[in-house]
């Protein structure tokens, strides 16, 4: 703990932490000290972990990233973070983070961007910029992050770390902040695939907090890290052509993906026209569901309110246009529009049966091959400012991530070297439903 605080204050300028809990971290290890010296402690003993700011800790500080939760204090712990807790590892704070989770550079923050260690100049990716550089700099061993479409991974990418998104129901959304509810995934950050496996395997699991958690047995995932078959795996063949992607990731894609042949694995280019749709259909479906999950910040419930609060309605007006951020509020607007009575049919429920059809060839896909291989994001970190006047511009570089949250299947940023100016590559490989142990036994292998 010592170690990271110290770090902390040394790095303050990445603006990774919007709280730090010093003093209670240090009391927490000295309790852990003591359950080690009784031989009592748990399966995670002082491991020190950062949580994204959307994340409920009884008692502590939550704002999302936004304004609007000015002063907002958790009335209780999300399960996952319990979990962790239970398991006597070690809150350091909660992380700064796009606000709401809404974004791909952590630019959309009320408290300012997070730098990338790399490049302070370059953004660390988003939404969870803020607990991929705490890994990254050594400001915490590990963090929980959120995953709506990609949030975790993309980051992780950006700074040269690990991010797993799980299957969608792997685990609770108790005391998870909702964006889109049928997205939304807790997801881990760490440096190494050993540390997400240990940290899924004590985080995953049945909750009765949450109706829509999986009820299946949570495999002994760290235990059950080597590969001992030869697999099968699908690129798309686009990926390699693409002018979109740049260079340096595509070279470092190629280079593992002939390792995978020279080692005698299956590896296969395939087609997917359904490519194009991912991203309009990921857009449309949680704008639509954030517009909803959203309409609680209304003055009356939580955190801030405006002071021109004279009526009911100017409450809301004033609370909602000065406690949120622009980017928040496009996408309320978007939502708002494609739930609309006379374009819900034009928009909304075109979405649901592309979601579905996206669903299907993904089944597919995956009733054959073991694995789907894709860069994590087409570039690598770019700078700050960089796509902030042109928001499509910044949607597009989701294109890679979302697939996997608007099916729901299991996702893994792994570090894949760099480009020729050092910035970090990250290699994304996607599975079928609840095939965690799998993957990660894979990704490591692959590491
Ligand atoms: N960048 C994507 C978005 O802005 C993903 C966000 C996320 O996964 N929370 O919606």
């Amino acid at each position: 703990v010592a170690y990271y605080l110290s770090n902390i204050q040394k790095k303050a300028h990445l603006n990774v932490f919007l709280q730090v809990y010093e003093q209670e971290a240090l009391q927490q290890a000295e309790e852990i000290d003591y359950k080690i010296s009784q031989g009592t402690q748990g399966r995670l003993a002082g491991m020190v972990i950062g949580l994204k700011d959307v994340l409920c800790y009884q008692d502590h500080h939550l704002q999302g990233g936004s304004k609007i939760l000015d002063g907002f204090v958790s009335q209780f712990t999300a399960t996952a973070v319990q979990r962790l807790l239970d398991e006597d590892a070690i809150i350091i704070g909660r992380q700064n983070c796009d606000e709401f989770a809404m974004g791909s550079s952590n630019e959309n923050s009320a408290f300012g961007p997070v730098l990338n260690e790399v490049d302070n100049l370059r953004v660390p990716g988003g939404s969870s910029g803020g607990s991929a550089v705490g890994v990254q700099a050594d400001l915490c061993h590990a963090s929980l992050g959120s995953d709506t479409g990609g949030s975790v991974r993309q980051p992780a990418a950006f700074c040269g770390i690990v991010g797993l998104k799980p299957t969608y129901s792997r685990i609770s959304r108790y005391g998870l902040i909702a964006y889109a509810s049928s997205f939304d995934t807790i997801g881990i950050l760490t440096k190494s695939v050993e540390d997400a496996a240990l940290l899924l395997e004590v985080i995953a699991g049945k909750d009765d907090f949450d109706s829509t958690v999986s009820h299946r047995e949570v495999p002994a995932y760290s235990q059950a890290l080597s590969l001992d078959k030869k697999v099968r795996v699908a690129y798309i063949r686009d990926t390699l052509q693409s002018e979109g992607i740049q260079e340096g990731i595509r070279n470092n894609m190629i280079a593992k993906l002939d390792f995978l042949k020279n080692e005698g694995h299956i590896v296969e280019p395939i087609e997917l026209p359904a490519l194009d749709y991912i991203l309009p259909t990921y857009y449309i479906l949680t704008t639509a569901e954030a517009s909803s999950n959203l309409s609680r910040f209304d003055g009356i419930k939580y955190g801030y309110r405006s002071p021109q609060s004279d009526t009911l309605e100017n409450m809301y007006k004033h609370t909602r246009a000065q406690g949120f951020g622009e980017e928040v509020k496009r996408r309320i607007m978007l939502g708002t529009f494609v739930l609309s009575a006379s374009y819900y049919d034009a928009y909304y429920t075109k979405a649901q049966k592309v979601r579905r059809i996206i669903k299907e060839k993904t089944d597919e896909l995956l009733s054959v091959y073991d694995f789907l291989i894709l860069p994590t994001t087409p570039t690598t970190a770019f700078k700050i400012g960089e796509h902030t006047a042109n928001p499509l511009e910044m949607y597009l570089g989701d294109l890679f991530t979302v697939q996997a949250n608007v099916v729901g299947i299991p996702a893994i940023s792994i570090p894949n070297g760099t480009d020729a100016e050092g910035l970090p590559i990250g290699l994304q490989v996607m599975t079928s439903y609840f095939n965690e142990s799998n993957l990660l036994a894979f990704s490591k292998y692959l590491m």
